[in-house]
């Protein structure tokens, strides 16, 4: 329970950024219009001027999706938000905002795919190059750094192998040479990790994932310092226009107020499953951090609320064996999306890193026998009876 002079969590949660308007509404309300009326023609021109705060044009200022970032600014601690259409819009405008050619990105390896493509396929293109290394060695992201090194990134935990980094070790780090450390905290939420708090100078979120919590919608954020987000970021997104929709804000607005329930509900579920998980014959290794046998195991508590709703195992028999289970489920959904009240079951090797060398796979751990699971919120024993039909044909 939570008193005192400053909101709790789920209160901020809850009641941040709406600001009721005179018609009393009690839900926050959507303001679909693309633009905005003045009332007089020098309004008009000290708006667009700058010199008075107002809306202009939905494009980069509309009252939803600005309730929805005042919100998450106060979720990850942040001075600013700026919301996108996607959470790869998030690492986009990140990226435009703040590198010019000639600048060198450290990231760790384990991240979502399409940020591995962005970086080498059309970040590249432009002059800015990447250096991977694994999330938790902090020795190899010391040696990566180069005098143009101007953005760390990462993601943690990792996925599917739920590897964690240590972020306030790599915020030192990255400020000891001049640069951001941007922390992807999809998995996480500001529900069981801060980074900001941390150390870290931006956090990046897919609000596709458990900020909307029902598989509803696509959008992204940025947080951080008035500077780099509320200058930067916000920069690329007035000019460029991969914005946010108000009706989009308004699903991630409702999802915002339900998150430490849904994030704590889910981890519990985790939690469990991965326990359950160990004791299964048919299963020959569990990754989840909540787990003792977890190499990161220590960070669950100081840096990570809880293990998180992400479960990965291996079963004996590769991918023949692996497919077999995915394919025994009923109640479990096929697909490569997380974040979900709905648990979510797929085979990495063959899905969201088949693009990868099996060279490449193989480096990441990621075997053909290697499952994951995105746990939902239906009844632990349902998911629990779902997985088990798989096991008894193995
Ligand atoms: C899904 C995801 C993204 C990309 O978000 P979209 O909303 O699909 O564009 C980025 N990072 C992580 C960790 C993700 O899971």
């Amino acid at each position: 329970m939570h008193a005192g002079e400053t909101p709790g969590f789920a209160t901020l949660a809850i009641r941040t950024g709406h600001h009721r308007t005179p018609e009393g509404e009690h839900c926050e309300p959507i303001y679909t219009t693309s633009s905005f009326v003045f009332a007089s023609a020098a309004e008009a021109a000290a708006r667009f001027g700058g010199d008075e705060a107002g809306n202009i044009y939905s494009r980069f200022t509309n009252p939803t999706v600005r309730a929805f970032e005042e919100r998450l600014a106060a979720l990850e601690g942040g001075e600013r938000c700026v919301a996108t259409a996607s959470g790869m819009a998030a690492i986009l405008a990140t990226c435009l905002g703040s590198l010019r050619a000639g600048d060198h990105i450290v990231s760790s390896r384990a991240i979502f795919g399409s940020t591995t493509v962005l970086f080498n396929k059309y970040l590249a293109r432009f002059g800015v190059e990447t250096s991977y290394v694994d999330l938790a060695d902090l020795d190899a992201w010391a040696a990566a750094i180069r005098p143009n090194t101007r953005l760390l990134f990462l993601e943690t935990p990792s996925n599917p192998l739920t590897e964690m980094a240590d972020i306030r070790i790599l915020a030192d780090l990255a400020h000891h040479h001049g640069c951001p450390l941007a922390v992807d905290n999809c998995f996480c939420t500001p529900a069981l990790q801060r980074p900001l708090a941390l150390g870290a100078d931006l956090v990046i979120h897919s609000a596709t994932k458990y900020l909307d919590g029902q598989g509803r919608c696509l959008g992204g954020a940025v947080v951080g310092d008035a500077q780099r987000v509320g200058e930067e970021v916000f920069g690329v997104i007035r000019t460029a226009g991969p914005t946010m929709s108000p009706f989009n804000a308004w699903i991630f607005l409702k999802g915002l107020e339900t998150l430490e329930l849904r994030m704590l509900a889910h981890a519990r579920a985790a939690q469990a499953l991965a326990e359950w998980l160990v004791d299964q014959p048919a299963v020959t290794r569990v990754h989840y951090p909540g787990l003792a046998s977890h190499p990161q195991h220590a960070l669950v508590g100081p840096q990570q609320r809880t293990g998180g709703g992400i479960v990965a195992f291996e079963v004996e028999g590769g991918r023949e064996a692996a497919w077999r289970v995915i394919d025994a489920t009923r109640l479990l959904s096929i697909t490569a999306n997380l974040g979900d009240t709905k648990t979510t079951i797929t085979h990495p090797a063959t899905t969201t890193h088949g693009r990868l060398s099996p060279a490449e796979r193989a480096a990441a751990g990621i075997g053909e026998g290697l499952i994951r699971i995105a746990v939902g919120l239906e009844d632990l024993g349902d998911i629990q009876a779902d997985l088990a039909r798989g096991f008894a044909r193995g």
